[in-house]
């Protein structure tokens, strides 16, 4: 079934065509008729299927027939800033020949803008719990009127300690109301959760068995720590067109891999929790634009956020948490597009891989490379040719020096 035969308001249909969204995704597909219909969602579904335009369709459509209504009429809550000014702008961008109202709420950056704003009217809030709590406590924010109410990645919210924060805000909430409740993952604390705020839900789980999505190609390469730079090097320059992300252990590794790619002639970003949210907003507008093409990243961007057309996720370490690998990975093939992760393991991480692939219930395919191929891409690599260069013309000078010296 395409979307022009959804029973949606031609506004939406029209931002939809313009997005180039024909047919719904299998998340779309299942939950769209069922919120349409007022019923609660209780979905399993990572980032990447396509989940926000889910939730964000059907409820601009029923907002198209309620913004005279004065108030926020509907509650999107999201772990972080970074997802919350991403969801805003799908919201902005489906809800376009609409006359509703959006507005992004999140901490680490001042209220006062985004009290003016609610004072201006607003239908749809989208917010981490945080902020949100703020702006109610202080009577800038009044949630009696809400009709819909969207958790989205739970299981990430539990995670970073705002169980509190959602059980405090509900208090706020009315009691009859639609419930939406958005998890990557599920376990016994998430189902606690989900349980006691959503009423009868329709269950959705999307791919439970593969976690990662089919339009990705994943593989794993044998690469000894040391030499992991110079196959990174060579990916990237063979591949200049393209977007590519790199996932390191900590925020000292991603420095160091963009010190070792700039000795090589390649630019690149780096996004990790040592830098200012100004910082990391920048970086990411940078990535998404393709003003750099190559982002060096920690697992702080793994989760949530949607980054246009990125071609290529490298591991260059495996992740310490198995589960991480999927969010990872998910940053590429995104919607309909196609994407290749490319994971390089050193010997002791092959403990890491193991966890992986008991987690995902799955071997990941190994791409075999000869020793020839891998001696090429040493014998190719910038900085070491450099550094030969280098030591040549040292040798040279040296040489000479020498020559001088005995006339
Ligand atoms: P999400 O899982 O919400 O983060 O969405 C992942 C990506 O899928 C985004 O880049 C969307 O633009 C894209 N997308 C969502 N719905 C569709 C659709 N029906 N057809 C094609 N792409 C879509």
């Amino acid at each position: 079934m395409k979307f022009e035969e959804y029973n949606i308001s031609p506004e939406v249909k029209k931002s939809l065509e313009d997005q180039g969204f024909k047919k719904p995704t299998d998340i779309q597909y299942k939950a769209i008729p069922n919120i349409l219909n007022g019923e609660d969602v209780l979905a399993i579904a990572q980032t990447g299927t396509g989940k926000t335009a889910a939730f964000a369709i059907p409820i601009l459509h029923k907002m198209t027939m309620l913004y005279r209504v004065k108030g926020v009429k509907a509650v999107v809550m999201v772990p972080t800033h970074e997802l919350a000014i991403q969801i805003t702008e799908v919201f902005h961008e489906l809800g376009k020949y609409t006359q509703v109202k959006t507005l992004g709420v999140f901490g680490g950056v001042e209220q006062e803008p985004q009290i003016k704003k609610l004072k201006q009217g607003v239908d749809i809030v989208i917010a981490t719990p945080g902020r949100l709590f703020d702006l109610v406590s202080q009577g800038y924010l009044v949630l009696s009127g809400i009709q819909i109410l969207v958790l989205d990645e739970a299981d990430l919210m539990l995670d970073l300690g705002f169980y509190k924060d959602i059980r405090d805000l509900l208090r706020f909430l009315p009691r009859y109301r639609q419930t939406l409740f958005f998890s990557a993952t599920i376990n016994e604390k998430i189902k606690k959760l989900a349980y006691s705020i959503v009423r009868n839900p329709i269950r959705i789980q999307i791919s439970p068995k593969d976690p990662v999505s089919k339009n990705v190609t994943h593989s794993v390469m044998n690469v000894s720590m040391d030499d992991k730079r110079y196959f990174l090097e060579r990916l990237v320059k063979e591949n200049p067109d393209k977007k590519i992300l790199v996932f390191v252990r900590t925020k000292v590794r991603a420095e160091r891999v963009f010190q070792a790619m700039e000795r090589v002639g390649i630019k690149s970003l780096t996004m990790h929790s040592g830098k200012e949210q100004q910082d990391r907003l920048q970086v990411m507008t940078d990535f998404k634009n393709g003003v750099f093409k190559l982002l060096i990243a920690t697992d702080v961007s793994s989760r949530g956020v949607d980054i246009p057309n990125v071609e290529y996720v490298v591991n260059y370490d495996l992740p310490d948490v198995a589960e991480n690998y999927v969010h990872r990975v998910g940053r590429t093939g995104r919607g309909t597009k196609r994407g290749i992760a490319i994971s390089f393991c050193s010997e002791e991480e092959k403990p890491l891989l193991k966890d992986i692939e008991v987690f995902m219930d799955k071997k990941v395919d190994v791409s075999d490379i000869e020793n020839a191929e891998y001696e090429a891409i040493l014998a190719t690599t910038e900085e070491l040719n450099t550094n030969w260069k280098q030591l040549m013309r040292d040798a040279e000078f040296e040489a000479s020096n020498r020559k001088k010296k005995k006339k």
